[in-house]
């Protein structure tokens, strides 16, 4: 089923959703259940499975490094498949155009659909590690929105170099990134807010938020993003705090700001334990109010951990 027929469904009651991350290659599957299996009381309509970026890796041959490309946590469309149907839930797998030309892209469509797969996440990427800015693949796109367009081609049967006249056409429900905070790289919230904008009129159906830890953030950007006209249900995500680092680390890798009383109160932790504890309180309040505010779903990043989101959960739905 599609993300937007599970908010429909659910006509008004906020849904509990999360994102996982593909394991390490060289681990099983199995570690992966093991954290889903204590969510899936709280009945969630979709899970979404992340995709990562190629990587370089340096191999020693003769005192020379060779520079290879790989991948750390590849599997994700397979993952999919095998949450779906052991679990019997929609998931969701992201699709990057970094790292994929248009035809890879078309594949991996292709296998989704064959899978049963419903709905897919079209996303940028990052730049590489090595990068400053992203830079796009040779034969795949620049931005989101060229992805979206590719993906929403399909459900009028209009493949990248044939247009195939069949009832079986890949009608995908299409997930977007949003920035209550703004990406990193635009000039302004107001133009990242335009650019939102153009990946629903190229055919988003819904937007999923970068996670924040002032819930105002979202009230603002939702506010924002409806007196421009874009009308598509806008999940938050959010995340619980987990290890003291995260002060530094979560601005520097997603450019968001954390609330002042957060800070604090981590400072004031005398061990992760403790502020493991403070971040599953924070993000308990932050979903108390999001519900209250009639969020279409609270979606967490789990970080392959559950623990402390069944902790969340457990208060929350
Ligand atoms: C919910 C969520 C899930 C994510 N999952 C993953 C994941 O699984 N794997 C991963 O690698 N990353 C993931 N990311 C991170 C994401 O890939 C990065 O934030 C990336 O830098 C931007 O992706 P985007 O799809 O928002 O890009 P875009 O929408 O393409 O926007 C990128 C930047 O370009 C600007 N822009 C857009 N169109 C134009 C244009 N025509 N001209 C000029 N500027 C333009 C935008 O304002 C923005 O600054 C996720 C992010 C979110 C919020």
């Amino acid at each position: 089923m599609k993300v937007t027929e599970h908010i429909e469904k659910a006509a008004g009651r906020t849904l509990f959703s999360f994102e996982i991350i593909p394991p390490r290659k060289g681990h099983h599957i199995k570690e992966l259940y093991e954290n889903i299996a204590p969510l899936m009381e709280f009945k969630p309509p979709f899970i979404d499975v992340t995709t990562s970026r190629e990587e370089y890796v340096y191999i020693e041959k003769k005192g020379l490094l060779d520079r290879r490309i790989t991948r750390m946590r590849p599997g994700t469309v397979g993952i999919c498949a095998a949450i779906k149907h052991k679990f019997d839930v929609d998931t969701i797998p992201h699709v990057l155009c970094g790292g994929f030309t248009k035809e890879e892209t078309e594949y991996l469509l292709v296998d989704c659909h064959y899978l049963g797969i419903d709905n897919v996440m079209a996303l940028r990427g990052d730049a590489m590690s090595h990068q400053k800015y992203f830079e796009p693949t040779v034969g795949g796109h620049q931005y989101a929105t060229q992805l979206v367009s590719q993906i929403k081609d399909l459900s009028k049967g209009v493949y990248l170099h044939n247009v195939i006249e069949t009832d079986y056409k890949p009608d995908f429900c299409i997930g977007v990134a949003g920035y209550p905070e703004k990406h990193l790289e635009a000039p302004s919230l107001q133009s990242d807010l335009k650019r939102l904008k153009e990946k629903v009129a190229a055919g988003a159906d819904y937007v999923v938020t970068q996670m924040f830890f002032d819930n105002q953030r979202y009230f603002d950007f939702v506010s924002a993003a409806r007196a421009i006209g874009i009308t598509v249900p806008i999940i938050p995500g959010i995340k619980p705090i987990s290890v003291s680092r995260h002060l530094q680390l979560l601005p520097q890798v997603f450019k968001i700001d954390l609330p002042e009383a957060l800070i604090k109160e981590v400072e004031r932790c005398k061990n992760n334990t403790e502020v493991r504890a403070l971040g599953v309180e924070w993000c308990i309040q932050q979903s108390k109010e999001l519900l209250a505010a009639g969020a279409p779903s609270l979606h967490y990043y789990s970080m392959g951990k559950s623990d402390n989101i069944k902790a969340i959960a457990t208060k929350v739905f």
